[in-house]
Formats: structure tokens, sequence, C-alpha cells
């Protein structure tokens, strides 16, 4: 199965296409992984790209309807802002509905945005609804203030950095679990871990899809970005080999607690999102 079923019986497709940093430059890239299996993309309004994402789903000739499209709302659009820029996203992507849109930080006025989104769902213009970057403390408010259980919260997710406290709550509440930076962000460490080149030799695979394979038989869903249409296949590849017990606990050995710069704990990062655009 190449997909997970959310809360509301959305499907979600395991593999998406995360376009962090996609520039106009990279329309060929967007488009050669839509023609070629990618059917989930995630974007932001934050990413300045949705234009883009828009343009590239109509040269590719893919379906609609068979696209998966996420994007987010800004910090700076929470609060009474959120039903304009939900519209401005529509605008952009050139279309008339999102898949599944998200709270991209638990900034000040998460709680009114939250309220509006499920608006927008129940009018019909968003199929699923979810958060992003969201700590237990903020989805405990949702579920208690709001009527709708998220869908998905998006949250950074790799072998140094695993996230098992939050992913055994989000299980509990039907929470499904998208990882974002798979790879770290890129973490050059991470890519020649010699647990996981081992691991990878082993399967004669990348240590890219060890790590993405370790998040799918974890029951979590991943965005990698690359615009290399090798990686690009290469990350599509992981539906035909399974680690086994043993490695994958070996990989749950790896936790480092690694997070980045851009991680909800840190308060002055969350404020400050509010303000950069
Ligand atoms: P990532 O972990 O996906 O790493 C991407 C980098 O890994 C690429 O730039 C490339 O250098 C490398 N790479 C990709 N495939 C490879 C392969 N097969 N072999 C070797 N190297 C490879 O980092 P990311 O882009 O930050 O995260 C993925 C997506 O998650 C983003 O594009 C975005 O859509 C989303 N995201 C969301 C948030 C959020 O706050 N919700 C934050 C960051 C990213």
């Amino acid at each position: 199965m190449d997909h997970f079923i959310l809360n509301n019986g959305v499907e979600l497709p395991k593999v998406g296409l995360g376009v962090y940093k996609f520039k106009p430059e990279h329309e060929d890239a967007l488009i050669w992984a839509l023609q070629n299996g990618y059917r989930h993309i995630d974007t932001a309004s934050f990413y300045h790209n949705e234009e883009l994402i828009g343009r590239a789903i109509r040269k590719s000739g893919v379906n609609r309807a068979d696209i998966f499209l996420t994007t987010k709302v800004w910090s700076s659009d929470l609060g009474k802002r959120t039903r304009q820029a939900f519209e401005t996203s529509l605008r952009k992507l050139q279309t008339d509905y999102i898949d599944l849109y998200l709270i991209h930080w638990p900034a000040t006025h998460y709680l009114e945005s939250w309220l509006t989104l499920e608006k927008l769902h129940r009018e019909g213009k968003i199929r699923a609804i979810g958060v992003a970057n969201f700590e237990r403390k903020h989805l405990e408010d949702v579920l208690t203030n709001g009527t709708i259980v998220p869908a998905v919260n998006q949250i950074q997710t790799n072998p140094y950095y695993q996230q098992e406290e939050i992913h055994a709550y989000m299980q509990k509440q039907g929470i499904q679990h998208v990882a974002w930076g798979p790879f770290g962000q890129g973490n050059k460490q991470m890519f020649s871990d010699p647990v996981l080149t081992e691991i990878a030799q082993g399967h004669g695979r990348t240590t890219a899809q060890v790590m993405l394979r370790w998040s799918l038989q974890r029951d979590i869903a991943v965005i990698p970005k690359s615009v290399n249409p090798e990686r690009l296949k290469q990350n599509l590849e992981v539906f035909n080999f399974e680690l086994s017990r043993e490695e994958m606990n070996l990989i749950s050995t790896l936790e480092r607690n690694q997070k980045g710069f851009n991680d909800p704990s840190n308060k002055f990062m969350l404020w400050m999102t509010r303000f950069i655009r």
C-alpha cells in the first residue's frame, strides 16, 4: 500500500516531494517528478513557490484529482488573515481546493486559525486539515478547543531526531505523523553514518533509501526534497525492500536529539516567524 489513511478517510501518499527552496529554474525537475510517479507535493506560502507548483502541475499533464497537494498558512497570517491567506494560496496554485492545509508553526493566534481551517474544511475547500511543528501542549490545546482532530502533524524527524514520545502520543490520538527533513536537511554526517551505511549495503540500497524506509516502517509519511532526477527516482523506490526488526532496532539507537535551529521549542525562533515573510 503506497498511502496512509488519515483519520477522516482521506488517503495520503506515503512518499511526497518537499519543495522548500524550489525556484523557477527547478520547474523541469518538478514536472519530471510528477510525470514519474510523485503524487504528493508539500509546499507552503512561506516557500514563495506556489505559483511555480501550480504551473508545473498544469504542464505535467497529470490530473489535479490524482495529486495530493499540501500547503501551509504562515505565522504572520494567523488570526484574522487566515481565510484570505488560504484564498491567495488557491489562486497561486491554480486550484479550487487543497488536499491538506496546515498551520505552519504554533505561533500566536494559532487556535483562532485552527477554527478557520475547520470552517474551510466544512465548506469543502480543504480535504484534510492539520498542523506542523506542534508540540504535545499545542496539540492538546487544539484537541480541547477545536471540534476536529488534526489529520496530520508535520514535524522534523530523522534517525538523529526520532521524535519517539510525540510519535506515540499522535498515534494514540489518530494524528498522522509526517516527517519533514527526513535527511536532516541534507546532513552529510547522517548520509555517511556507519550503521546506516552497513544496513544500506546489506540491501544494495543507499543510506537515503534506508532513512526513508525506516520512517515508513514506523508509519511515518515522508516528504524528502531533491531537484536531481536520479535522487528523485531513488527516493521513490523504497517500497520493494524491508528492514528487519534488528535493523529497525539498530537505527533506533542512533538518536542524538539533534534538532535544527528551526525547532518549536526554540521560543525566539517561534516568535520571529511572525515577522519574517
Ligand atoms: P531533507 O531532509 O529532505 O534534505 C534535502 C537534502 O538532502 C537535499 O537538498 C539534498 O541535498 C539531499 N538529498 C535528497 N535526496 C538525496 C539522496 N537520494 N541522496 C543524497 N542526498 C539527497 O530537507 P528539507 O528540504 O528541509 O525537508 C523536506 C521537506 O520538508 C521540505 O522541502 C519541505 O517541503 C518540508 N519542510 C517543512 C518544514 C516545516 O516547518 N513544516 C520545515 C522544513 C522542511
